[in-house]
């Protein structure tokens, strides 16, 4: 079994190398990740420029590969043959934040797993709810949680087009509970616009404000993290709202047209 290990914060980011560790006894582990972070990018596929990729050395003798491309190239690479063998599982993460409700659209962790799953491979996506500023991150224990889910993929084919998004709270192991199957819960952002002027008085501006909080609801991610529980989200990317059909097809939609 040949994992491709990459992530969104950059290849020598703790949480890869806490991951990609932690699942050596399950396979052969290669790493092909951004050279920077990439956090927030969403789901990017590079056509304009060249992608560049070079081989790194992790803490603690890990090879790994580094591109300039994002997260969603790195898989995109990785599977069509930057990689000698060829990929059978796609594992993104660990990210230091989590990634729930409407975040698995911005999120390079998640979309370099949906870029897996759009080459038909089984893929996940981990994220450590860490928000304390000063704390050191639980990536060891995260790291061991992602590797016994990892093992469960192995052994249970997951559906086709389906990939796991997995959050994990920031606890030891064993304070831990789960895993929960859950849905993606209501993020609610807390973005504020920043105008400032630059140097020659032009207006320029930042997306700042406050981390999102969320709707702590049972049965969501956001929910199972707020109870200490591992969070596992089925993703599918056919963003089709079944529901929207029959409503829409029945609107008279032939009275469109060039109007009179
Ligand atoms: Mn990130």
């Amino acid at each position: 079994m040949h994992i491709l290990v990459t992530n969104d914060d950059g290849v020598f980011a703790p949480g890869l190398l806490a991951l990609a560790q932690a699942l050596q006894p399950l396979g052969q582990v290669s790493i092909l990740a951004p050279d920077r972070n990439w956090s927030a990018s969403g789901h990017v596929k590079t056509l304009e420029r060249p992608l560049r990729v070079k081989e790194v050395l992790l803490p603690g003798g890990l090879r790994a590969f580094a591109s300039d491309g994002a997260p969603s190239d790195c898989v995109a690479l990785g599977i069509m043959g930057v990689l000698d063998q060829p990929v059978d599982l796609v594992v993104s993460g660990i990210n230091p934040n989590a990634n729930v409700g409407h975040d698995v659209t911005y999120s390079g962790t998640v979309t370099a797993a949906m870029e897996g799953a759009i080459n038909g491979l089984p893929a996940l996506a981990f994220s450590l709810d860490s928000r304390r500023e000063n704390s050191q991150p639980h990536f060891a224990d995260a790291a061991a949680v992602a590797a016994e889910i990892v093992r469960m993929v192995q052994q249970n084919p997951l559906p086709k087009d389906i990939l796991l998004n997995v959050n994990i709270p920031d606890l030891p192991r064993e304070e831990m509970g789960g895993p929960l199957i859950t849905r993606q819960g209501l993020r609610i952002y807390r973005d504020a616009l920043v105008r400032r002027a630059d140097p020659r008085g032009v207006p320029y501006y930042w997306i700042g404000g406050e981390a999102p909080t969320g709707l702590a609801e049972e049965g969501t991610d956001i929910g199972a993290l707020a109870s200490g529980l591992v969070s596992i989200t089925p993703i599918q990317l056919d963003l089709t709202a079944q529901q929207s059909l029959t409503t829409l097809q029945k609107w008279d939609w032939f009275q469109l047209g060039p109007q009179a």
